[in-house]
């Protein structure tokens, strides 16, 4: 009875097996054509000064639109990318797109806009980026200023000295440099103020928890006590009530990010949403 129960188990667990391998592997194929199928899409994601609530620009965040499974969610496909290879065509286009569209909202009067862009550890190590960054800044006739290319801190302390090769090329050409998820690697001070950043964004899962009395508050003073004395602006992500906006305010977070303020949009509903803002905002 047991080798029978213990025989069923296995064949019930290889069969799942089968079925998540092979939707890895569909998964895999899809995302070879998603490119020239024109299946994705850049969502933007506002971005705010804490002190007097203007919007300082946005972040792109891709999203796939799949014929079949619907929308999926970059951390089910970026992975998928980033070992497959695909992630360096894929990163290109969204870099291409992201400046094609801050062009037109520069354009359209919003010139002290930034775009904040993700790169993927693939992408940040390949020795292409630099110039990749620069043609591409200049076929939309960009300023490196308005362009903020987010690095996770895993990826940018991976292999420091590497890193600082890298971050150093783009940062003299004028971007900005962002250390996402901040606070989920292992930094060493001496590493960070190294590095020629202009800005840390805490982790969304340090703010998550801020008002449930845990040490993340703890750790959330102790992030921004750190930017300030390294002269980083601090942003904090995945900002969703009043009372965290306010304690985040009150300790000197210099942007915020969040549901509360704005869920990423596709283009067609951020200009419009911007506009709602500064008829809001004080002093706009
Ligand atoms: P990330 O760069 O840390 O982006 C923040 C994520 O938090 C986004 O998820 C955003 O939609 C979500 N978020 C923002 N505010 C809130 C909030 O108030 N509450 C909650 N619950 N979530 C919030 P998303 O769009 O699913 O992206 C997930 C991750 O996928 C990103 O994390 C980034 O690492 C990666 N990613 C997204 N777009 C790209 C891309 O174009 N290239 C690369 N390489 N990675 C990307
Ligand atoms: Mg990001
Ligand atoms: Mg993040
Ligand atoms: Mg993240």
């Amino acid at each position: 009875h047991t080798k029978a129960a213990g025989r069923n188990g296995y064949h019930f667990f290889e069969a799942s097996m089968n079925t998540n391998a092979h939707n890895q592997l569909e998964l895999m194929q899809d995302l070879r054509l998603a490119l020239e199928r024109r299946e994705f899409r850049l969502h933007y994601q506002p971005k705010f000064t804490a002190a007097d609530g203007s919007m300082t620009g946005a972040e792109a965040l891709i999203r796939w639109h799949h014929p079949k499974r619907g929308m999926v969610a970059p951390d089910n496909f970026i992975p998928v990318a980033e070992k497959t290879g695909l992630i360096i065509p894929i990163g290109e286009w969204v870099l291409d797109e992201a400046c094609r569209q801050m062009r037109e909202w520069h354009d359209a009067g919003n010139q002290q806009w930034k775009i904040a862009v993700n790169l993927s550890a693939l992408q940040f190590n390949s020795e292409h980026l630099p110039a990749m960054v620069q043609s591409t800044l200049a076929r939309h006739r960009l300023p490196p200023e308005s362009l903020i290319l987010e690095v996770t801190e895993s990826t940018a302390m991976h292999d420091v000295e590497a890193s600082l090769l890298t971050l150093n090329i783009l940062a003299e050409s004028g971007v900005n440099i962002s250390i996402d998820d901040f606070g989920t690697g292992y930094s060493s001070l001496l590493h960070l103020k190294r590095m020629p950043a202009c800005e840390l964004k805490i982790d969304r899962g340090f703010i998550n928890e801020l008002e449930r009395g845990s040490d993340d508050a703890a750790i959330v003073t102790a992030i921004v006590a750190l930017g300030q004395s390294l002269n980083l602006r601090i942003v904090a992500e995945g900002v969703e009530t009043e009372k965290q906006k306010d304690f985040l305010t009150a300790l000197g977070c210099n942007d915020l990010q969040g549901y509360l303020m704005g869920r990423p949009m596709p283009p067609e509903q951020f200009l419009a949403a911007a506009l709602a803002v500064k008829a809001v905002s004080p002093g706009a």
